[in-house]
């Protein structure tokens, strides 16, 4: 009589979930390099980071509204939904995001668009808040990445030009980047919530172009929120994020 496959899939399943779940653990043991690329240290549970300036001190550019939302329902909406996702995983409680977003074909199949989708979203907004500033923490970018953006693409505007143009083609929701792969700078953008971080990439600097981020105040024109985003636009946590990156 054959085994029901509902069954032996099920028993393959939790076999490969605990294996998966041991060889997380030795890798998380093993990676003790930190560094400001890292989106953050925190393990299960997650929780809101703090935000380094005020909802409405980004006017006029992310309206005061927009912050709100985006970072108290959507951001903690990942959160919440990375939590329960992990929530029968103890085994993978003691990663970080980024070793989650690192090893995604290793995690049970169970979860891993659960993980993908939102501790993607957790470390991508909480990377995101931290490259934003008020009134632009540096107006341009300074030493190693300054010189790496106008070596890799020519000029500032240049490096601007290609950005805009990856967040501009995004098609639906999404990422736009400026990331290191084995000490290369380059343009990228993710679809949804993923991670730079689970094709081996740093991320220098990133914009949400989900319409979440800029509907109210921009509606359709995104490309008006890409213009704005160079406004508050944190160029000395970047240039830190480069340089721990290479
Ligand atoms: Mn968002």
């Amino acid at each position: 009589m054959p085994t029901n496959p509902e069954n032996s899939l099920t028993r393959r399943d939790a076999l490969k979930t605990i294996g998966a779940g041991a060889a997380l653990l030795s890798l998380g043991a093993l990676a003790t390099r930190t560094s400001a690329a890292e989106p953050m240290a925190e393990k299960y549970p997650f929780t809101l980071p703090k935000l380094g300036f005020a909802f409405d001190a980004l006017e006029p550019h992310i309206d005061a509204r927009t912050m709100e939302i985006h970072f108290t329902k959507h951001h903690q909406a990942y959160i919440t939904n990375a939590n329960n996702a992990l929530k029968d995983y103890p085994a993978l409680q003691g990663l970080t995001p980024a070793q989650i977003l690192q090893r995604l074909p290793e995690v049970p199949e169970a979860i891993r668009t659960a993980l993908r989708n939102n501790v993607g979203g957790h470390a991508n907004h909480t990377f995101f808040w931290s490259v934003l500033a008020p009134g632009a923490a540096a107006t341009k970018p300074e030493g190693p990445l300054a010189a790496a953006i106008d070596k890799t693409f020519g000029s500032l505007d240049a490096f601007k030009t290609q950005f805009a143009d990856a967040a501009a083609k995004r098609f639906g929701s999404g990422w736009a980047w400026l990331g290191v792969k084995g000490g290369v700078l380059s343009v990228q953008s993710t679809a949804n919530q993923d991670s730079l971080l689970s094709d081996g990439a740093v991320p220098v600097l990133g914009l949400d172009v989900w319409e979440h981020a800029y509907y109210l105040k921009y509606q359709n024109l995104r490309a008006d929120y890409v213009k704005a985003f160079w406004n508050v636009l944190n160029w000395r946590q970047a240039g830190a994020n480069y340089s721990a990156a290479v």
